[in-house]
């Protein structure tokens, strides 16, 4: 219910952010943290905030930006990345999922249904990204990963999760993920600024960022619809999204957390050896499938 002028609201989301920041307790004892930055409004910001904020704790930033190979979107988000991190002088990584393990997600999208990938675009690009990001951690040896989930995902996460009746995962969403076996620890900073104030965020900074909206994006109404109308209510009824967001993940999470969520085993997967709970993991499965797929194209 603020109103604020540019230089005033540029502060309010920095006070925001290192509040967050602060309630990790983890991140006070990190000396490494990878930074996921797609170049949209959301990781520019994330960059930006984790920039400053490293400076006053003392670690280092290391930039992750994964070139998806999604035609002119991926060419411009990764354009847009590497500007910011030359802005700030940040080290960064560029991860080309092509180059490296030889498919695109345009890729997936044209031979999913061949390859027998039953799963939405969205869905295996999350595992692609969840994937490349933890194995960069570890290669470098990170404490953390941070991406830039902001108020309006947590929301939509809380609210489909719910929808569906899937308690386990609703029971998993936090803004802090702790490290086990091989699996680096995840924080969200961003769970409590809304898309709409990263926007206002990069706008008023002048920060360069991909405004392009990725062409599959289209693809998930459901979140779409949910987006709109959880737009509708916070117009109706201002601070609601923060508000639900902050109520569930500070009061009901950790009750339903210690119900729900039991210690999954993990193992290596003996293709690539990173974490998994099967014999193979998800990536190598579905590298292999494509990989299939496209060498008989
Ligand atoms: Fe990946 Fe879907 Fe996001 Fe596009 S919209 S980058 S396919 S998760
Ligand atoms: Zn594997």
């Amino acid at each position: 219910r603020l109103s604020l002028c540019p230089e005033h609201f540029i502060e309010f989301i920095e006070k925001r952010f290192k509040k967050t920041i602060h309630k990790v307790k983890a991140l006070r004892e990190v000396n490494k943290v990878v930074v996921a930055v797609s170049g949209g409004k959301d990781s520019v910001t994330l960059l930006h905030l984790m920039h400053k904020v490293s400076k006053e704790l003392g670690f280092k930033i290391i930039g992750l930006t994964i070139d998806l190979g999604i035609g002119e979107y991926s060419i411009k988000s990764v354009n847009k990345a590497i500007k910011n991190y030359e802005m700030l002088g940040t080290s960064y990584e560029i991860v080309d999922l092509k180059k490296e393990y030889g498919f695109s997600i345009d890729d997936i999208a044209r031979y999913r249904k061949r390859a027998g990938i039953r799963k939405p675009i969205c869905s295996v690009c999350g595992t692609i990204k969840r994937y490349i990001m933890n194995k960069l951690a570890l290669d470098i040896g990170a404490d953390a990963i941070v991406t830039g989930h902001n108020l309006d995902d947590i929301v939509y996460y809380i609210f489909s999760t719910l929808y569906t009746g899937r308690i386990k995962d609703l029971a998993k969403i936090s803004i802090y993920t702790p490290s086990k076996y091989k699996l680096v620890a995840k924080v969200k900073p961003l769970a409590y600024i809304s898309e709409k104030e990263t926007l206002l965020y990069v706008l008023l900074r002048r920060l360069p960022f991909n405004y392009g909206v990725c062409p599959y994006a289209k693809l998930r109404t459901f979140h779409e619809q949910i987006r709109k109308t959880s737009n509708m209510l916070e117009e109706k009824i201002p601070g609601l999204k923060i508000t639900y967001a902050k109520m569930f993940l500070e009061k009901i999470n950790p009750i339903i957390y210690s119900h729900y969520v039991r210690e999954e085993k993990l193992k290596e997967c003996k293709v690539c050896g990173m974490p998994t709970t099967s014999e193979i993991c998800g990536f190598c499965k579905l590298r292999s499938a494509m990989g299939k797929v496209l060498k008989n194209d």
